[in-house]
């Protein structure tokens, strides 16, 4: 029963976590704001809020307009509800849990906006860097971020300091694992979608993932 109830708190950050990502380029506040169907506008009821299970209940549409509501957001609820458990039942530590939340966080912010706020990458880098000590080998991410910041490269500065980040949790060999993985991804992406310009921190994030449950399984 307290696993669900987590997994619920779980699932309802990640619901907050999409209202922060959407409004925060905009005026709107995203602690004050109340909930609105972007299509029709329609002010949400408190039914409409209750995390995955309204989406399930409403078949992932608006109650009042019937316009399909964005699978991403049934999946980000659903993916930071299993990070809060994972946790929970001591399957991730809770800085690998808070690893995969920042994973989650720059994932959105890439998809909808292809890049995120540095504002929202420092905050994070602050607690990590709190909590873990500082290695040499995140120069070499943060210099690529500065180069690829610079010139053009191929891949982004924001990809750079996402590995910056990720270094504090994976070594420099599987952290080019996770890019592997992430390019084949990227290119089936690209095959089946035929975006021109594509959000690689979500690939890199999925990356990681298959990664951490590759080296748990083992
Ligand atoms: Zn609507």
């Amino acid at each position: 029963m307290l696993s669900l109830l987590i997994f619920f708190f779980g699932s309802t950050i990640g619901s907050f976590l999409l209202v922060f990502v959407e409004r925060f380029f905009t005026e709107e506040s995203f602690i004050y704001g109340r909930s609105h169907c972007d299509h029709c506008q329609h002010r949400l009821g408190i039914f409409d809020l209750v995390p995955l299970l309204s989406q399930l209940f409403l078949r992932g549409r608006c109650r009042y307009c019937k316009t399909k509501i964005s699978f991403l957001n049934f999946f980000t609820e659903l993916i930071c509800g299993l990070i809060f458990l994972s946790a929970f039942l001591h399957f991730t530590s809770v800085t690998q849990a808070l690893s995969f939340l920042f994973c989650l966080v720059l994932s959105l912010f890439d998809a909808k906006n292809h890049g995120f706020p540095l504002l929202v990458w420092g905050g994070f880098a602050v607690i990590f860097f709190l909590i873990f000590p500082f290695h040499v080998t995140m120069l070499c991410w943060f210099f690529l971020a500065l180069l690829a910041d610079c010139f053009p490269l191929k891949i982004g500065a924001g990809d750079f300091l996402w590995l910056f980040i990720l270094s504090y949790f994976l070594s420099f060999i599987q952290l080019v694992e996770v890019i592997q993985i992430a390019s084949v991804l990227g290119l089936l992406w690209y095959v089946f979608k035929k975006e021109k310009e594509l959000a690689f921190i979500p690939f890199l994030s999925i990356g990681y993932l298959i990664l951490f449950l590759t080296l748990q399984i083992h």
